[in-house]
């Protein structure tokens, strides 16, 4: 197999061209050999760019068959497609560990509640998306995001050589040299182990890239996803996910307003991921997933916060640069010296994606160490061309974008 040579000490951060989704490889140097730790593996079905086939083929030859751990982040279809797409080539590929929320625990019955919950009203979403014709794109392509992820789950969860564990992280967990990786400590900073959480999706209006709008929904401190009409407590809830009673009200509340519960539904999903800060000899890097405030307010207000944000020297932008995912407040903390920002996105699907302010602000607190990854350009576009050199640190290959350092 052909892979990359590295330097026996380099630290390496690969970034694919996915298309509207997320896959890094970060390859930690050990004694003149390298331990590899996928995170996440998936492209929207509305923004591919057809490289995922030959991204699960480097992945495997990268690796050489050995991937210490794989990270799902959190099961939006963006994150997580490939996992089926390549499952004959991840089906080689032994695996130690494989991390997930504890949102996705089988054996967790708050999360197996929120699950049920969730895939109840993206059910009755998709229903009278159907039952009404609706041809709202921006509106399908939230939807799609949230379905069919079954195969993704299925091989994260059996589909690998080896056996791996099964382990699914809560905010508060730390541990050191993960199945073999030494030198690496990890610590769990999302998602929280509370529901409340999960629900305060949005920015409030400080925290935001985004221009407010002078009325709406960007105004409040936080939306909720559901209207109180839908609260139930956990005695009212009972065995099934939905009350007649709730799903009716449900369907009427869908009828009035399907695409703020589309995207609100989006933002829960988008709140259960994982976000994990790997140190490693002096690097420290940071992996949100696609976390939203709900998640980052859990850590930010705790103590330490800004320490270890100081202390980042990579940050991965989370939900591929929107306006809602990066508070200023924690962007700013980042104050360590060499901080480089890596951010796996495009303008389609949504074109109001990667967000303009935040792309700035990320340029300016890195000192223009900031890659994107449609820098890359690709046959099916689109393709964004970069200006002057690419920044210090990075080199560009066929279909990924690496980062390189020591360690
Ligand atoms: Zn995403």
């Amino acid at each position: 197999m052909n892979h990359t040579s590295l330097a026996p000490n380099a630290l390496r951060v690969r970034m694919y061209r996915v298309g509207f989704g997320d896959c890094f490889l970060i390859s930690f140097p050990d004694e003149g050999r390298h331990h590899h730790i996928l995170v996440d593996c998936g492209v929207h079905a509305a923004g591919q760019v057809g490289t995922l086939g030959q991204v699960v083929e480097n992945v495997l030859e990268e690796c050489q068959g050995s991937l210490a751990v794989v990270v799902a982040s959190h099961t939006h279809q963006d994150h997580i497609s490939g996992f089926a797409e390549g499952r004959d080539l991840f089906g080689k590929i032994k695996v130690g560990q494989v991390w997930m929320p504890w949102c996705e625990d089988p054996h967790d019955r708050a999360a197996v509640r929120l699950r049920q919950k969730h895939l109840a009203i993206i059910q009755a979403l998709s229903e009278h998306l159907l039952a009404t014709n609706q041809k709202n794109p921006a509106l399908l392509s939230v939807v799609q995001n949230l379905l069919g992820n079954d195969e993704a789950l299925r091989v994260l969860r059996r589909g690998f050589r080896g056996s791996p564990e099964m382990r699914y992280l809560r905010a508060g967990e730390r541990f050191s040299a993960p199945a073999g990786v030494a030198g690496l400590s990890v610590e769990v900073l999302g998602p929280p182990d509370d529901e409340s959480f999960l629900s305060r999706m949005d920015l409030p209006t400080g925290e935001r890239f985004l221009t407010p709008p002078a009325h709406g929904v960007a105004d409040r401190h936080w939306v909720e996803p559901f209207s109180s009409t839908f609260k139930a407590t956990r005695r009212e809830y009972g065995k099934n996910a939905l009350s007649p009673d709730e799903e009716k009200r449900m369907r009427k509340a869908v009828a009035l307003d399907t695409e703020g519960l589309a995207f609100a539904l989006d933002s829960v999903l988008n709140n259960t991921s994982l976000v994990l800060l790997l140190s490693f000899h002096g690097q420290c890097l940071l992996f949100p997933g696609d976390a939203q405030w709900g998640n980052w307010q859990a850590w930010l207000e705790a103590d330490g916060a800004d320490e270890r944000l100081d202390r980042v020297t990579l940050f991965k932008v989370p939900h591929h640069g929107s306006g809602n995912a990066t508070p200023k407040r924690a962007l700013r903390a980042m104050t360590g010296q060499g901080l480089t920002a890596l951010v796996s996105t495009q303008t389609k699907p949504w074109s109001s994606i990667p967000h303009v302010r935040l792309l700035d602000a990320l340029s300016r607190q890195t000192r223009g160490r900031v890659a994107r990854s449609d820098w890359v350009p690709v046959s099916a576009g689109p393709n964004v061309r970069r200006a002057g050199r690419l920044p210090k640190g990075f080199t560009q290959g066929e279909f990924w974008m690496d980062w390189t350092t020591t360690a």
